[in-house]
Order: C-alpha cells, then sequence, then structure tokens
C-alpha cells in the first residue's frame, strides 16, 4: 500500500512535470513559430511611422591601372577623381535618396589597382565584349570577371556583409549597353562604369555625366545609375511604377513609389546592427 501510494504520488509529480514541460514547448513553439512576415510588417510599421533619417555607410572604390579597349578602338580609363564623388555624385545621390529619408555617408574612398591575376587579360577583353542577349538581359558572365579585379583586403569582412557597409565599384566599362549591376551573387559588389553606349545602343562608349537635369533625361548620369543600384541592393526590382522611375518602370528618372520607400526602408533598416 505505501509503495502504490509512493508510486501514485511520484506518477503525479511526473505528470505536473510533464505537462509543465509541454506548456512551455508549446509556448516557445509558438513564439518561434510566428510568421516572419509579422515582424516585418512590425519593423516596417515603426520604421515608416517613425520615418527617421537612415545612415547608411558607402565605400567608394575607384578602380586603378586599368585600361579597357573597346571594339571600336575607343581607350578607356578611369576618370573619376575622389572629389567629384565627395562634390558632384554623393550630394546628387542624397538628393534622390531624400524621399526615402535615406542618407548615403562615405565611408571611405579607395583608389583601388584591380588584381592582376592569370586571366587578367582576357577578363577585359571578356568585359568589354559582352552584349545583352535577344531579350535585353545583361551577360551574367562577365559578373565573376569584374569580382575578380577586385582586392579582397578592400571587401567587407565576412561578418560585414549583412551590417551597414555598402561598396560601389567604379570601373571604365562594365560591358555593351550596360551602366551598373548590383552584383547580388557577388555579396552586392555594385559595379558602375564610368564610360558607357548604353544611350547610342552598342556604339562608340562615351564618359557619362556626373548628374543630369532631373526634367530632362537623356543617358542616365553616374549618379543616377548609382542610386538606382543602390535600390536595388535595398531589395528593389524593375516593376510597378508609371512615371519617373527610379528602378525602371514607364519611364525613366528619379522617384521611387510608397511601396519602394517602405521596402528599401525596411531592407536598410535591417542592415543597422
Ligand atoms: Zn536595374
Amino acid at each position: 500500500m505505501k509503495t502504490l501510494k509512493n508510486h501514485s504520488s511520484f506518477s503525479k509529480k511526473s505528470f505536473y512535470y510533464s505537462s509543465l514541460i509541454l506548456l512551455t514547448s508549446i509556448l516557445f513553439l509558438s513564439f518561434t513559430n510566428q510568421p516572419k512576415d509579422n515582424l516585418r510588417v512590425e519593423i516596417s510599421k515603426n520604421i515608416n511611422e517613425e520615418n527617421t533619417l537612415i545612415h547608411l555607410n558607402l565605400r567608394v572604390h575607384i578602380m586603378q591601372d586599368i585600361t579597357m579597349v573597346h571594339s571600336t578602338g575607343t581607350i578607356m580609363k578611369n576618370w573619376i577623381l575622389p572629389r567629384d564623388i565627395k562634390e558632384t555624385i554623393m550630394p546628387e545621390v542624397n538628393a534622390i535618396w531624400k524621399q526615402a529619408n535615406i542618407q548615403w555617408d562615405i565611408e571611405s574612398i579607395i583608389e583601388e589597382n584591380v588584381v592582376k591575376g592569370d586571366t587578367y587579360e582576357e577578363s577585359l577583353t571578356f568585359i568589354a565584349g559582352t552584349k545583352r542577349d535577344s531579350e535585353g538581359h545583361s551577360d551574367a558572365e562577365r559578373l565573376p570577371h569584374l569580382y575578380s579585379l577586385m582586392q579582397p583586403q578592400n571587401m567587407s569582412k565576412a561578418d560585414e556583409l549583412d551590417k551597414n557597409l555598402f561598396h560601389i565599384y567604379l570601373f571604365p566599362f562594365i560591358g555593351n549597353t550596360s551602366q551598373g549591376n548590383a552584383m547580388k551573387p557577388f555579396n552586392w559588389s555594385t559595379v558602375v562604369g564610368t564610360w558607357s553606349n548604353k544611350h547610342n545602343k552598342g556604339g562608340v562608349p562615351e564618359k557619362t555625366a556626373l548628374t543630369e537635369d532631373h526634367n530632362s533625361f537623356k543617358r542616365g548620369s553616374l549618379s543616377r545609375t548609382i542610386a538606382h543600384e543602390i535600390g536595388h541592393v535595398l531589395s528593389l526590382k524593375h516593376n510597378q511604377c508609371e512615371t519617373d522611375c527610379l528602378m525602371g518602370g514607364k519611364s525613366q528618372g528619379y522617384m521611387l513609389t510608397d511601396e519602394q520607400i517602405a521596402a528599401a526602408r525596411l531592407a536598410a533598416s535591417k542592415r543597422l546592427k
């Protein structure tokens, strides 16, 4: 009888503990299983309701010691100076991003010599010769070639990749009819050409203007191209815009839609860690 009583008391205790563990597990699971979208909406709501100025850090790499030759005979070198970045380009990029209340601060400007590995010459020839396909897509095969020219020590460290440090690489030329590429598969090592032949559909490349009048879109300035590409880095795609569109759409220009502003601010806020 005594044994039975003890046994029964043990069972009660054991039942009590099991229930406690079960309850804790349910609570834990329901907490961790909360859809990520809810969290996103919450962050998005906070960041947009508060509409605080978000500061993002940009490292600009001016690629040096690289001469690219186009099939038309044009010889292309980088002509951008750190002064152009500080005095003209960044003020214009920030004027464009003001609508999202996002400000880009220059973390550093690096005049970076390209890496000259075994395939350096082939890479330059390959990049200068790439074209868009029949559907208008740029050639993704040029991206590893561009990446191979970047100095690893000037890239983000592994633990900085999802933090508040963004990169723009200014190359002389990044392929026919291409002005910029956000390079998502290469840690968003975003490339922009200081020469372009997009405006003349693959003809003789010309130096890109630093800025353009917002009321008359001609070729898309270097500043506007940078503003467009960092939009991709902040999750934006080419979509759903009717007039004066920074991210592509029916008419090229400078504006972001309300949805794009909310999405870009959400992506930016996640980098502020
Ligand atoms: Zn784009």
